[in-house]
């Protein structure tokens, strides 16, 4: 069996993806459980082509372990929006490309307040393009690093958001696979919005996939063993740990991956914990616990379990669905295109190289990014 395996050097802590390139029993096991899955939604959209020479590209938002991320203005509507640009050539070296046409198809699917709009995607000689809301608030990893950790309300508000962004996506039985604070992003209300579908997977039942970021791998996917939606949830008390603490509870300073992963396989028992509100510990506990089916949102009653637990006791669920918590930091933005939450990158000319004519020879590997004119 060999690995290609790709990681992200990056300020944020990257992305990492091995894919399993022979073709084994797994391939054939997964595909047969996969055949269950239910159809994905259709969600009702405006229909509209995008192309390249509809918007003015402002600045880079972001650098994701596959592509960069710009704020964008459209030249109709004078609105402002985030498109992601990947390179062709790129995801497949990097052997992505089932990812990449997964992250639109679920972003496709799936329409809910803390998830993040795709508008649109089209693709030109060399690159794919996603157009997406733009999100002003930043993200939550530069409001964490600059609070150095979040009084417990604060990250209780932060983390009921995501178990019911959670919940969501595996109503749809989409895996969502690669949450961290710096794909959470912060609306101009204060409230969540989760980005990087790159990772998601359309699977009701068993996947096996090393994909993630290291510091939130739940162990059986370390242990390349088979595993389900319940890794989300494991990451989810990692997320609560570290907006607790700062830093995420297996946090290996030098980055040793080796360390880490041992760490992360001999469980939370290991873990120093710091001085925690009890009923916090004991959650994290539950969703961090290492034999998955007893792990919390994987048992009986599913997310019911989660939303049920003492730490969320003052949550109401139904007002924070609707929007009518008052988040506890307003994003402080200028006006409309106010990137300033998010941190400055050096442009390196990227956008100069977009809508070029090129030899294309991968385009029919992504068939529902769109080819329009530029
Ligand atoms: P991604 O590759 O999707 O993880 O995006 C990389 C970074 O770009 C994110 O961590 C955000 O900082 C930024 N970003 C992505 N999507 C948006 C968006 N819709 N609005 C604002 N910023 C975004």
């Amino acid at each position: 069996m060999s690995h290609s395996i790709s990681v992200a050097a990056d300020y944020h802590r990257g992305s990492i993806s091995t894919q399993r390139t022979s073709s084994s029993e797994w391939t054939q096991q997964e595909n047969n459980l996969e055949a269950e899955t239910l159809p994905l939604p259709r969600v009702s959209r405006p229909k509209a082509s995008y192309r390249l020479t509809d918007f003015i590209i402002q600045r880079t938002l972001g650098t994701g372990s596959f592509g960069r991320v710009h704020l964008v203005r459209s030249k109709h509507n004078l609105r402002f929006y985030a498109i992601k640009v990947l390179n062709k050539e790129k995801i497949v070296r990097t052997k992505q490309v089932e990812h990449t046409n997964n992250e639109k198809m679920m972003l496709e699917a799936v329409q809910h307040p803390f998830i993040i709009n795709l508008w649109g995607a089209f693709q030109d000689a060399s690159n794919l393009f996603m157009v997406m809301d733009f999100v002003p608030g930043g993200e939550l990893f530069t409001l964490l690093r600059r609070s150095n950790r979040f009084p417990d309300p604060v990250a209780k508000f932060y983390a009921a958001e995501v178990a019911l962004a959670l919940n969501h996506l595996h109503s749809l039985d989409i895996i969502y696979r690669d949450l961290k604070p710096e794909n959470i992003l912060l609306n101009h209300d204060g409230h969540i919005k989760i980005a990087d579908f790159g990772f998601s997977k359309h699977c009701s039942s068993v996947t096996w996939t090393l994909c993630g970021t290291p510091d939130y791998l739940a162990p059986e996917i370390i242990g390349q063993q088979r595993y389900n939606k319940s890794v989300d949830w494991y990451a989810l008390g990692v997320l609560i740990f570290e907006m607790l603490s700062g830093l995420p509870p297996y946090h290996q300073p030098d980055h040793n991956p080796v360390v880490l992963y041992e760490k992360i396989t001999r469980g939370p028992a290991f873990i120093r914990w710091p001085s925690f509100h009890e009923n916090a510990t004991d959650i994290i506990q539950k969703l961090m616990e290492g034999e998955p089916s007893k792990r919390y949102g994987n048992l009986r009653h599913g997310a019911g379990d989660v939303f049920a637990h003492p730490w969320f006791r003052e949550v109401d669920w139904d007002k924070l669905r609707n929007r009518e918590i008052t988040a506890p930091y307003l994003p402080k933005i200028a006006g409309d295109g106010d990137a300033s939450a998010f941190e400055q990158y050096p442009e390196d000319n990227a956008a100069s190289l977009y809508g070029l004519p090129a030899q294309d020879t991968w385009g029919q590997d992504f068939p529902n990014f769109e080819y329009t004119s530029h």
